[in-house]
C-alpha cells in the first residue's frame, strides 16, 4: 500500500486542529497537530503523536510538558504558521496557563505534564496528565480530506 492511499484514508477522519506548545530554556515552540485524543477521565489524560523529524519531539522530551490549543475557526493562519506552511517568520505572543505558553483565542487550552511516552513507528506518543484548562466560546477549525473546513451547518444532529 502506498503512503498516499494511507493518508487519503486517514484524511476521511474529520478532526479539529490543535497547536501544541511548549517552553524550554525560555524559548516557546509551537507545532500544528491533529493527532490528539482524550484518553482517560480518572485520571485526566490526553495523548498527542509527534513525528520523529519534528523539532517539537526533543523539546517535549526535555521540557516534560505541553499545552494543546484547540483552534477556533478563524485561526487557520495560525495552523498554517505552526505547520511551517507560511514561510515568513512572524513574532507571536503567548498567554500563560499552568506555566505553559498558550494561544489566545483558542476554543480550549489544555495544559499537561508528560507522564509517559511510547515510540511507535516514526512517531512518539506522549501521554499528558491535564493540570489546567481554559475554555472560550466559539466554533472550531476543522481538517478533512487534507483541507481546512468550518462547521457549515451549526445544526446539532439529534441523538434519537
Ligand atoms: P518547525 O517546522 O521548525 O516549526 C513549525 C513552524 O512554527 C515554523 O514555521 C516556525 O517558525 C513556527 N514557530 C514555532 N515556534 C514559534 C514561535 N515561538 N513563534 C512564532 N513561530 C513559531 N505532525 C505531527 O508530528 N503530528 C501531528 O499530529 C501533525 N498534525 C498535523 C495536522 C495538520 C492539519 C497539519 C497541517 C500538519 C500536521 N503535522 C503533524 C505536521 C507538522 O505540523 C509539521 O511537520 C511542522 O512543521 C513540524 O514542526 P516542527 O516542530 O518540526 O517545527
Ligand atoms: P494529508 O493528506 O497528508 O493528511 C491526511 C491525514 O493523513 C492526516 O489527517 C493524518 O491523519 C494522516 N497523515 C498525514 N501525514 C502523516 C504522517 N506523516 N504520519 C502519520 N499520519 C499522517 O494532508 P496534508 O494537507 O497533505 O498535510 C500537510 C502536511 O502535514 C503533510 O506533510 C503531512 O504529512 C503533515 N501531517 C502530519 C501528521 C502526522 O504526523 N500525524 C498529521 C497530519 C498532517
Amino acid at each position: 500500500m502506498d503512503n498516499r492511499t494511507f493518508r487519503n484514508a486517514m484524511g476521511k477522519f474529520a478532526t479539529g486542529v490543535t497547536v501544541i506548545t511548549t517552553e524550554i530554556h525560555g524559548q516557546v515552540h509551537g507545532m500544528t497537530a491533529n493527532a490528539f485524543m482524550s484518553v482517560s477521565l480518572d485520571p485526566k489524560l490526553v495523548v498527542i503523536s509527534i513525528g520523529e523529524k519534528a523539532q517539537m519531539l526533543d523539546k517535549i522530551k526535555n521540557s516534560k510538558k505541553f499545552a494543546v490549543n484547540i483552534l477556533a475557526e478563524n485561526q487557520q493562519e495560525l495552523s498554517m504558521t505552526f505547520a511551517g506552511q507560511i514561510k515568513e517568520k512572524r513574532e507571536r505572543s503567548f498567554e500563560n496557563l499552568g506555566g505553559l505558553p498558550v494561544l489566545e483565542g483558542a476554543v480550549a487550552q489544555v495544559a499537561c505534564k508528560v507522564v509517559n511516552e511510547h515510540v511507535e513507528g516514526d512517531h512518539t506518543l506522549f501521554i499528558g496528565k491535564v493540570i489546567d484548562i481554559h475554555l472560550e466560546e466559539g466554533e472550531p477549525l476543522l481538517f478533512f480530506n487534507g483541507q481546512y473546513r468550518s462547521l457549515l451547518s451549526k445544526e446539532i444532529l439529534s441523538n434519537k
